[in-house]
């Protein structure tokens, strides 16, 4: 396999024939070797276990595995940021790639196109399953695992959040109705967040919460979750227009996609229900800007909009090794992460202003620069972490 690969590889973009029959190689190849190499196969195996194990433990959401130059690139995603760890040769790579792909149920000779699978938590000795996604590159196949950690549903307090925003959150949470909009990049906290709120929502109990969730990244009890499928066409949109009659008071929708999902929000806001849900927009004006566009009735958008909160989260410096890196850390230098928020509190004179002028120039509560200088300054981070947050 690893002959045919090194030799087929410039030809096989290019070449479908030769493609194939490397392929028949690559599978006699593989067969000869599991009855003279059982100790290496069983290498692998253990290579790969102690590989998601470590990534695990360090609280990895992904790991990524890259063929180049004759071995492969191991890199982990630590706090947001991919960090490497090691290589392995390529002997083992090509081994550990097929296990994955075994396990994986995806074709083990296939590295020309791009493969996606799923490895059951039992086969790989992992807490949850593992998201397989495997990729053609120049230098050689490409694969990321993603890990689903089970982070326990933290309280609105351990959010981390300063004071203000935590007490904003909470007297949302309170109402009989509106909408909370959460935006930043993905992994910037907002499940996070959300599922904080529902825990608040189930201890001061009594309401009926219903979340479309995609996907649902924890179980809560005593709330009614569904997971969106888009292959059976449950959508957000069908799954909003739905879950309005099975009597709700409290809507989590993952994520609003599309003008019917705003427009549902928009109106379960405005007839009693409290909604959560979060939307792709660079800054709290960026929100209320986006869904003025896919809700045009700009007097229902700015009824409905009670909160908005756009949230990042900056790394922290390790504990162990005050930023010189460490084994806890890596080598990173950082553990764990620190929420840095700007959020709006919709106010009538707020609404005015809008209604008048628009959204531009729209000032958030505390900007999100702010947010991590003062993380900075305070010596929780460092300037690096400074300037990745802020792009420059
Ligand atoms: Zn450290």
């Amino acid at each position: 396999m690893i002959v045919t690969r090194l030799v087929g590889r410039g030809q096989m973009l290019e070449n479908p024939v030769l493609q194939d029959s490397s392929l028949r190689n690559g599978k006699i190849r593989s067969t000869g070797k599991k009855v003279t190499c059982m100790g290496s196969e069983e290498t692998a195996v253990a290579r790969l276990e102690r590989l998601v194990r470590e990534a695990e433990s360090a609280g990895a959401s992904d790991v990524h595995l890259h063929q180049m130059g004759g071995g492969a690139k191991v890199q982990l995603r630590l706090d947001g940021v991919l960090v490497a760890v090691e290589s392995l040769a390529q002997d083992l790579a090509e081994r550990v790639f097929g296990r994955i792909k075994f396990l994986a149920r995806l074709k083990t000779y296939q590295d020309s196109l791009p493969q996606d699978g799923r490895i059951a938590k039992e086969d790989l000795g992992t807490r949850n399953d593992v998201r397989v996604s495997t990729y053609p590159t120049i230098t050689g196949e490409k694969i990321v695992l993603r890990l689903f950690q089970s982070v326990s549903v933290r309280s609105l307090d351990e959010l981390g959040f300063p004071a203000e925003a935590r007490g904003a959150l909470e007297v949302f949470l309170r109402r009989n109705g509106g909408l909370l909009l959460l935006t930043g990049p993905a992994g910037s906290g907002k499940t996070t967040t959300i599922y904080a709120c529902l825990r608040w929502l189930v201890d001061h109990g009594g309401r009926h919460v219903i979340t479309v969730e995609d996907p649902v990244e924890q179980v809560v009890s005593e709330i009614m979750q569904t997971e969106v499928n888009e292959a059976a066409g449950l959508t957000f949109a069908k799954a909003s227009k739905h879950l309005l009659r099975q009597d709700p008071e409290v809507l989590v929708i993952g994520e609003v996609r599309d003008d019917e999902t705003a427009q549902t929000a928009v109106r379960a806001a405005l007839t009693g229900h409290l909604v959560i849900a979060t939307l792709h927009a660079g800054s709290c004006q960026g929100v209320i800007e986006r869904l003025l566009v896919m809700c045009p009735d700009r007097y229902a958008v700015l009824s409905a909009t009670a909160l908005v909160m756009n949230q990042r989260l900056m790394r922290r410096i390790c504990g162990s090794c005050q930023g010189k890196g460490c084994a806890p850390c890596c080598g990173s230098g950082y553990r764990g992460r620190v929420p840095l928020l700007e959020w709006l509190m919709m106010t009538d004179e707020l609404r005015e202003k809008i209604g008048r002028e628009g959204a531009l120039g729209l000032a958030p509560q505390r900007t999100l620069e702010q947010s991590a200088r003062e993380v900075w300054e305070a010596g929780v981070s460092d300037q690096n972490e400074y300037r990745r947050m802020m792009g420059i």
